[in-house]
């Protein structure tokens, strides 16, 4: 069920499957005026979706796909990882909880740092890939954002292993560089960028 609004017969409303309101403010600025973004709350949607498939390609589509299938409306979902060259992609598909359930970003950064001490290459990227499950067909836009690990934490700004991530031709870390300047070279701002112009084509 896509739900076509009354008032014009072109809205549509589209759920962003994410509670995070700063997510869904910075992709409701940017999509077709006619697109009205739902979030997880709004469609009453509280019990955990399952991300058991092993990759960030697999875990974007099973999320859209649940929507979907669960709730019925059209649906978009995104998932990240940070991938190290040393360690063989890891944390990949763990990068949330890599030390652990708790999700703490400080145990996660330490965690990667010691895994790296005594490794030649730092070089890490982070992957963004968004699941678009629209009119019947599911579409993945990826992005992705060379780098590579420092051996220390630097910056308060941003979140996640933003403190221990350099972009390449960057000195600084993602914590020490604007929002704005971010999302331009950013593995999430490349991926949503792909999924926007999509949505302004069909
Ligand atoms: P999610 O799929 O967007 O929830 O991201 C999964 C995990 O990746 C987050 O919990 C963060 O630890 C990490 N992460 C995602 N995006 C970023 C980022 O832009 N900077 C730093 N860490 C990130």
């Amino acid at each position: 069920m896509s739900l076509y609004l009354n008032e014009n017969p072109h809205a549509m409303q589209l759920v962003f499957a994410t509670n995070n309101k700063n997510k869904i403010k910075e992709v409701q600025s940017l999509v077709p005026q006619h697109i009205k973004l739902l979030s997880l709350a709004d469609i009453n949607c509280t019990e955990e979706i399952p991300e058991t498939t092993g990759t960030i390609e697999g875990n974007a589509q099973q999320k859209a796909n649940y929507i979907k299938d669960h709730y019925g409306y059209d649906c978009f979902a995104d998932d990240t990882g940070l991938e190290a060259d040393a360690l063989n992609g890891e944390p990949g598909v763990d990068t949330a909880h890599y030390a652990g359930p708790q999700r703490n970003a400080d145990d996660n950064m330490n965690k990667l740092l010691l895994a790296l001490e005594d490794k030649v290459s730092r070089k890490a990227q982070f992957k963004t890939v968004i699941a678009l499950h629209l009119n019947g067909q599911l579409k993945t836009f990826s992005g992705i954002c060379k780098g590579e690990i420092t051996t220390e934490k630097k910056g308060n700004d941003g979140f996640g292993y933003d403190p221990i991530f350099k972009a390449d031709g960057y000195e600084q870390t993602f914590a020490e560089i604007s929002l704005e300047e971010k999302n331009k070279i950013g593995h999430r701002g490349k991926a949503v960028t792909k999924l926007i112009a999509y949505l302004n084509s069909v």
